[in-house]
């Protein structure tokens, strides 16, 4: 008797607590996360920290050939950028990081701030705390976290299939072991080698164009027959004379 009248008593408050917050759901900002949590709408014009932490989560929809500035300052491409990101999950694609962009942000990072689909792990195969590159540790690993969220986009905008990631970040020492270039953009943590599972090596490096890529390097270009390499160096540097590029 106790058991059932304290059951209907945890009912009866659990339905008041439910419907206490169902009241105020609208109105609530958007979850907090475990990575980042924005505090405020953002559009053309705005500047400060949150603009660049958006920045770094869409800079994978920069245009064809483009790149974002991870600046903190929200200026066209940035609009521009959030526009397409809206479009490719099924938002309104007005430029201006709102809950819904928020939102959708949240349910793709993980709660080291990685993107779904990618991880720290996958993207340093050579050693556990990112040193012995051409950057310090953090900068590089801070390049890969960036790299990682231009190759979500660049995933998502092939279908979703998975990409595996063969190789990231290289100490010098990792990067003599395998034979990388002395100047290999791998030291700088800025650069990832993958294989597509769903379609070609050449649809990948073709698509990797859109998504704020540098350097793309695929089949026909001496050794990258058999993955495609993209990195974030300071020029634009394509080839994949196979696919056409
Ligand atoms: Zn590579």
């Amino acid at each position: 008797m106790l058991r059932r009248m304290l059951g209907i008593l945890l009912t009866s408050v659990l339905l008041t607590v439910g419907l206490a917050s169902a009241s105020v759901v609208t109105s609530a900002p958007a979850h907090a996360d475990s990575c980042y949590t924005w505090g405020r709408s953002l559009s053309e014009g705005m500047t400060g920290d949150d603009v660049a932490q958006l920045q770094i989560r869409v800079a994978g929809y920069p245009g064809y050939g483009d790149v974002l500035a991870v600046d903190g300052d929200f200026g066209p491409a940035t609009a521009a950028a959030v526009s397409r990101f809206q479009a490719a999950y099924g938002l309104t694609a007005d430029g201006i990081a709102g809950p819904q962009t928020f939102g959708q942000i949240y349910a793709l990072q993980s709660p080291d701030c990685t993107p779904l689909h990618f991880s720290y792990g996958e993207m340093n195969q050579c050693n556990g705390d990112w040193s012995g590159g051409a950057v310090d540790p953090a900068t590089a690993q801070d390049n890969e976290l960036r790299t990682m969220w231009k190759l979500e986009a660049l995933r998502h905008a092939l279908g979703d299939y998975p990409i595996t990631i063969t190789d990231g970040f290289r100490s010098y020492s990792c990067n003599d072991d395998v034979g990388g270039v002395p100047d290999s953009r791998h030291l700088y943590g800025d650069a990832a080698d993958m294989v597509p599972s769903g379609y070609s090596l050449c649809t990948l490096a073709q698509e990797a164009r859109y998504h704020g890529f540098q350097g793309i390097f695929g089949p026909g270009f001496p050794g990258h027959d058999t993955h495609v390499h993209v990195d974030s160096e300071d020029y634009q540097n394509w080839s994949a004379p196979d696919c056409g590029i």
